[in-house]
């Protein structure tokens, strides 16, 4: 056992998204995990702990799956690495790309293969610019995302991210990334609305926007089917019907950020395809490896294809590639991790299990005075608190309601996650859960909330 590790931790490392007050103060602290197994893993002190995240909600397979580790020793072993850059591909990268069509919505053409959500949203944005140039309209390039929409942290996915914190003192966002409203009906403006009126809402906002700013200006439209880090909040029911219409007629291009829901997160293989969505372009990571290697796309429909068929040689190759891209160690885990998705059924145990896990939660929790909402699809759930119930009234920030919850779950074994913004625990477990490893998240919640907030 190597027992300076926490003292190199301190003095070494520096952690994604590290408070940097805290670790000025020395209190950074890394638990240092060692092994993981199904829905579990373990720390190098021997604490065992069910992950309710899924790490960052991205091990759908679960943890220890020697069928995808088979799969990236041999791919390694026999080629670790060959580029993409046209005139090459690998045998890994080429079949993967064929099971990713497979399995996408039947308007998709291509994918485009990139490391992480945030550099395939980042490709994603260039592919819509060089379109819109090709159709000889480079006018049209602002991109409207949504209030608390996650798309990544780069300078231009941190620019559609709609959290405050991934803006503040970078100058961000950029000019030509516009905001809209967040598809959040407990959190709608006006508590009297219903939830058609709340799409109404949302639509006449977007409708306004568009107008304000000119359609001749906008080039897309990037949305999460359910979001994610902004709280894990499916959409009011007609929302994706009610606002794709309105980008239609504006010749807006739809970008599904399926980063989260895609490869089974809500009990479809894509959320897409849950909500009706017909999207223009689809970004995919996390559950296309279970993040066993790291591997992202970017999935372009026939509509935009056709428009880049239409380059020229004076367009040229398209000034866009990174050197990982379509790595044959991310395509080989890929292929293994959708093989086992398949096997195993976990497209539709997310959306059995998801069901028996929302409404266990409710059973427990739902007429909790501090407990605002319990929403969830699939196996993406949230539980978000509010000081009053009444008239929906939220905690101080300060008081750290959700952290506090969090930190009191850990004790009780089980990692969940409190969300960026606002008092919301999120769950997001690996999707082969059991209903029994469900129940377990449920009574470890129950117990830690009465601990904090009492009954
Ligand atoms: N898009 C969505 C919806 C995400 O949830 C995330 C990450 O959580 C990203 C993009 C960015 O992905 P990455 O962290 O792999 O860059």
């Amino acid at each position: 056992r190597n027992d300076q590790l926490d003292q190199w931790d301190r003095e070494n490392f520096f952690h994604p998204s590290t408070h940097l007050a805290q670790h000025a103060r020395g209190e950074a602290h890394s638990r240092i995990i060692e092994t993981g197994s199904g829905v579990h893993i373990e720390d190098r002190d021997g604490n065992r702990l069910l992950d309710a995240f899924a790490g960052l909600y991205c091990v759908n397979v679960g943890y220890g799956r020697q069928e995808i580790a088979e799969a990236i020793a041999e791919q390694a072993r026999k080629l670790a690495y060959y580029h993409a850059y046209v005139g090459h591909g690998t045998e890994a990268s080429i079949t993967l790309s064929k099971m990713i069509l497979d399995r996408a919505p039947d308007n998709m053409s291509k994918v485009y293969f990139g490391l992480g959500g945030s550099d395939a949203n980042e490709t994603n944005i260039k592919l819509v610019w060089y379109y819109n140039n090709i159709l000889g309209r480079p006018e049209k390039k602002k991109i409207i995302s949504r209030w608390r929409g996650y798309h990544g942290s780069g300078l231009m996915t941190g620019s559609l991210t709609g959290l405050e914190l991934f803006h503040k003192k970078f100058d961000l966002p950029f000019d030509n990334v516009l905001h809209t409203e967040a598809p959040y009906y407990f959190r709608r403006p006006d508590l009297a609305m219903s939830e058609a009126d709340f799409v109404s809402h949302c639509v006449a906002e977007l409708e306004a926007m568009i107008e304000r700013e000119g359609a001749d200006t906008i080039a897309a439209f990037i949305g999460e089917p359910a979001m994610g880090t902004g709280g894990l909040v499916p959409p009011p029911k007609g929302y994706w019907q009610a606002i794709q219409p309105v980008l239609k007629k504006h010749d807006i291009l739809l970008i599904a950020d399926e980063v989260v829901t895609g490869f089974g997160r809500l009990g479809s293989m894509f959320g897409s395809e849950h909500y009706g969505i017909e999207a223009d372009i689809i970004t995919i990571a996390k559950g296309l490896t279970s993040a066993y290697a790291p591997l992202s796309g970017s999935i372009v429909s026939n509509k935009v294809w056709d428009v880049l068929m239409k380059g020229t040689d004076e367009t040229g190759p398209i000034g866009h590639g990174w050197t990982y891209s379509a790595h044959p160690i991310g395509a080989a885990a890929a292929i293994a991790n959708l093989k086992l998705v398949d096997e195993l059924n976990l497209v539709e145990n997310a959306g059995v299990v998801g069901s028996h896990f929302t409404s266990a939660m409710r059973d427990a929790l739902g007429d909790h005075p501090n407990v605002g909402e319990i929403r969830g699809e699939g196996l993406l759930m949230a539980v978000e608190f509010v000081e009053d119930r009444e008239t929906r009234r939220f905690f101080d920030p300060s008081k750290k309601i959700g952290p506090t919850i969090a930190g009191e779950l850990l004790k009780n074994g089980v990692i969940a996650r409190a969300m960026p913004q606002g008092d919301i625990i999120g769950f997001a477990p690996p999707l082969c859960l059991t209903g029994d490893e469900a129940q377990q998240i449920v009574d470890a919640m129950t117990k830690s909330v009465e601990s904090v907030l009492g009954r």
